[in-house]
This record gives C-alpha cells, structure tokens and sequence, in this order.
C-alpha cells in the first residue's frame, strides 16, 4: 500500500492551484449520484455445494503460507526495478504455469528507470567507544567512498535561517538531520481487529460522491505543509552543497528496534513556483540518473539509537561512526514488468470477458515485504489455485496480475490499465483525486468493455471484513448475498466509502469496477508497513485463508453471473 503522504501532496498542490475549486467536484459528484441505478435483478450466487468446495480448499488445504514463505524469505525484498522483484516475476510465472493457468507471462511497463541493491552495509558508533546500531541504507542510496569514519553532527536547523551556521563545518561529516521523537509505553499493544462498533460506522457511511460531506481542507495547515516542504528542499541542497558524506534520519514511526525505511532524498531544484516542485512531471525521483549526484549517502536509524545520538551531542560528547554504505545500480533494463496469468473462460458467449484480481510484489527493502504486499500477492494467488484445484469452470475468463511500482504511485497498474482499458486524456492531476479541475475524456482500450470487475487486496495480513464499494450502490446487494456464506468466518460489511492507496484506484479512475477489500489492521501501520518488520513472521495464517477462500469465491460468482458487475455510471 502505497503511503497516504503522496496523496498529501496532491492535495496541497490542488488547494493551491489558482483555478482550483471544490464547486467543480461537486457538480460532477451530483451527476454520478442522480444517475438512474440498475433495475433490481436477481442475483446470481454459486450453489452451495461449490462454496463448500472453495471453503474447503483454502480453509483446509491452504497453500498460501507456503507461497508467501517463498516469496518473501527466498525471494526476499522487492524494491521497484530491483533484480530480486525480477526474480519474484519468474516464480510467480512459473508457479501459476504449474497450478495449471494459462498464458502466463511478464508485461513491460516503464521506462521506470534504474534498480537499486544493498552489497555491503555497517553502521557503528566508534568514539567515544565502540557499539552497533540499528540502521538500514534508504533505498536508491548512492554508496559512500569506501568505509568513511568521521564525526557526528546534530543538524539543529528547522528553518534556513539556522543553516547558516553550520556553513563550512559539514564537509566530509556524518550528519543526523532529524529531530529526535518522543517515544512512549506501549500500554494497549500494537495489535488491534476492526471491533463491530467500526464495522458498523464504515456501513452507514455516506456515499463519497456526496459532495457536502466532502472534507474541506484547512487552509492554514495546508500553508504550513507546503512552507515544511520548501524547508526540507533548502536543507537538502545545503547539505549537497556543504560536502556531508553520510546524512542519517530518525524511524518516522515505530520503537523497540523497528524502523521505517522508504526513499532516499534528492536535493530538490526550487522552481520560482515552488508548487512545481510536487509534480511528479518535476520532481527528481531517487531512481532516475540525474538524482545520484544529488544525493548523499543515506539511511534512517533506530529511534532509540538516534534520540541518543542527538542527546549525547548537545552534552558536548565527540561522538563518532564508521559507515560503509556500498550499494549496486542496475541500468541495464529501464523496463519494469507486472506478471500476468489466466484461468481460461469456458462460456463461448462470455470467455471474450475478463474478471481479475491481483495485488502488488514490489516491496519495500528493509523488510521482506511479506505484509506489503506479499500478503495480497500470495492471496490472490492462492485465490486461483483453489479453483484450479477444486476442478471449478469460470463462464469468463479470470486473470491474476501481479503489480510492481506500486510503492511509487501505483506505476504498474496505471501502465496495465492505460494499454488494455483505456486512459482518461486531457485530464489536470486533481480531477484523478476527484477534487476537481479538469475532468478529462475517457479513450477506451481494446479490454475496457470487456472487464466485469478487479478486486484487489493490499492492506497486510488482516482478514476480509467486507467491501469498499467506491461509491458503487449498484454492486451492494450482489456483494450481500456473496459475503452472506462467509459470515461466520467475520466478513459481513459493505462500505460505499472509497479506500485509497493502492491499485484499485487505477480500475476506478476510468470508470470501471475495482475494489478493495476491508481488512483487518493487525499491525499494519504500528509495525509492518513499510519497515524492518515487514516480515513472514507478522504474517497471520488463518487470516490469510480466510482471505483467499473470499476472494476466490469472489471471483468465481463475477465470472459466472449473466451480467458484469455494474458500473457506477451503470453504464
Ligand atoms: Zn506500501
């Protein structure tokens, strides 16, 4: 799951942005709403024999741990580009080719631009005596000049102002540029399930295309996001400029030895307009080229660790670190690629259609990516795998994709989508975010009549609880009476709220039905998403069967209904 600070950042841009106005939502969130809903159908569920039998594969012959234990402890981490995601591409291939799925292949997207792999790493305090710390190198980190020893700096600098004095004195110096973080006793535990008084709010919430609901964003606080913004460009380009030979941040998130590791920085060029700077037309991302030499060599550290670190500093302590940061770029293919592979429709009328599902395998590094998203990956792979083994026939076709670049704004499926579905053109970057502007045409692709719907699962370990239904009534009694035989197994909510963050959104930005399953947190934002502890060991395996069971009697009922799954537009 992709973290929520981008669409942060399209919202400042939007609220900023002269011709902006939430009015221009509004009116066409009122068109959506007015617009007639399907006549009541019957609705299609399989007989009760076939849910025993989809319930009885993947309750009771589960494969999904042994999947996801493959994927995620041999495989290991797989950031976007990197040669293990690669590998992670063949043996999903191979693997769905063994289950008996057919056409399995790799579809390129991109040029994305280069992969990124640690070779060597250490990270230890050395003065004023020797002792290990808890570090990982931020991902696309250029490497330092062979193991560098130097002093430590507390960068105390919030705004430029305070920059200058440390003119002259970072060159060749290792630099801590965070502030430290108040930690606190852990009294309720980290772990937590949706409780039913949470169930029930998400299902009386109001339809998202009900624009008088809409949040308004605080103007203030917006204005003080963007100023941070410019703040942390200006530090980073002084940093650049002064020489510093290894820049360290505090775990944003997290204690007790997690750290949250994501993207390396790049010294941002300061446009006359600085919202410019948070396109990403603009921006230099840390796996393009032109970043490596706008960056330094980089990793965040343990909080406990660094908070230390700053404390023994402002006592006036010479501290110092040895650091070897030796890290590998990979320019010999630009291109990223998805993994695609079909379960073959058996109805002559109805095999042109496709129903998919599928989850992301890119991951972040510090991790083994096993919640985010290997969980989803290995879900939805085992989803096909019951169906096969269970000898079931889909009337439509079924195809699993499995996405990579998710993690840097959902790349593959957006790319997946625009070559088979279709693509909004002439649209401002807002109106993909629903708040406004341009709304853009829909061109359609050569599939884009062909899709009942795509489910998708990316939110960790955690058991379904029910459906986002993006704002789709139309698709509310149908996903009643499918989660009705799952009940007892906890999944019983419908929500009309949207749900952001991952590739669904791709589906759902041109008109089609995409959706992401409610989940239970477990530990997702606490402990795994996106750090260290992303690991098979945070895994819950019941949850994970559980998961899989749904989500293939799931895609099983879409692809055997007369009908697709309706549209919003009811199209
Ligand atoms: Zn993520």
């Amino acid at each position: 799951m992709l973290r929520r600070k981008l669409f942060g950042v399209i919202l400042v841009y939007a609220f900023l942005l002269p011709s902006f106005a939430f009015g221009q939502a509004a009116s066409q969130s009122a068109m959506v709403a007015a617009a007639p809903a399907a006549p009541a159908k019957a609705v299609y569920t399989a007989p009760k024999e076939v849910i025993d039998k989809i319930r009885d594969e993947g309750l009771n012959k589960s494969q999904v741990m042994q999947t996801l234990s493959y994927l995620s402890d041999v495989i290991g981490e797989r950031l976007t580009g990197s040669p293990n995601l690669k590998h992670a591409n063949e043996w999903t291939k191979e693997t769905l080719t063994k289950w008996g799925l057919q056409n399995a292949k790799l579809e390129a997207w991109g040029p994305f631009g280069r992969g990124w792999e640690l070779k060597d790493f250490k990270a230890e305090v050395v003065a004023p005596y020797t002792f290990p710390v808890i570090a990982y190198p931020k991902a696309w980190s250029p490497s330092t000049k062979g193991a560098v020893t130097s002093e430590v700096v507390y960068l105390d600098a919030k705004t430029d102002a305070n920059l200058e004095k440390y003119k002259g004195k970072l060159n060749g110096k290792i630099v801590l540029i965070s502030e430290p973080r108040e930690l606190k006793a852990d009294f309720t535990g980290m772990g937590n399930r949706l409780t039913d008084e949470e169930l029930a709010k998400m299902a009386s919430a109001p339809n998202p295309a009900d624009a008088a609901r809409r949040p308004q964003p605080n103007q203030e606080q917006m204005q003080r996001r963007l100023q941070g913004f410019v703040e942390a460009a200006k530090r980073a380009n002084f940093l650049v400029q002064e020489g510093a030979a290894v820049i360290i941040d505090n775990s944003r998130n997290g204690s007790g030895g997690t750290v949250f590791v994501q993207s390396a920085s790049v010294a941002q060029e300061i446009p006359a307009n600085p919202l410019e700077m948070f396109t990403s037309r603009t921006r230099l991302q840390p796996y393009q080229k032109d970043a490596e030499s706008k960056m330094i060599p980089q990793m965040t550290m343990a909080t406990e660790e660094y908070n230390r670190l700053v404390r023994m500093i402002k006592f006036g302590t010479d501290v110092k670190m040895t650091v070897n940061i030796q890290t590998q770029y990979h320019d010999d293919d630009p291109m990223v690629y998805n993994t695609t592979a079909e379960i073959p429709g058996t109805d002559p009328q109805l095999k042109d259609q496709l129903v998919m599902l599928g989850g992301h395998m890119d991951s972040w590094h510090a991790g083994t990516g096993a919640t985010d998203n290997g969980a989803g990956v290995a879900v939805a792979m085992e989803a096909v795998r019951i169906l096969q083994a269970a000898g079931l026939k889909p009337r439509r076709t079924i195809r699993i994709a499995l996405w990579t670049g998710e993690e840097q704004g959902l790349l593959g499926s957006r790319a997946y989508v625009k070559q088979h579905f279709g693509e909004m053109q002439n649209q401002s970057p807002t109106a993909a975010f629903g708040m406004g502007g341009q709304p853009g045409t829909l061109v359609k692709g050569s599939e884009y009549d062909k899709l009942s719907a795509y489910y998708n699962l990316d939110n960790g370990t955690g058991k379904i609880r029910g459906v986002y239904l993006q704002g789709n009534s139309a698709v509310a009694p149908i996903f009643k009476a499918w989660l009705d035989p799952f009940k007892d197994l906890g999944a019983t909510t419908l929500t009309l709220s949207n749900t952001g963050g991952t590739d669904h959104l791709s589906y759902d930005a041109i008109g089609l039905p995409g959706f992401q399953f409610i989940q239970d947190e477990i530990e997702y934002d606490a402990r795994t998403h996106h750090s260290n502890q992303d690991v098979f060991d945070r895994i819950q395996a019941d949850d994970m069967k559980q998961a899989a069971t749904i989500m293939a009697a799931f895609i099983y009922q879409s692809a055997m209904m007369d009908e697709k799954i309706p549209r919003k537009d009811a199209k």
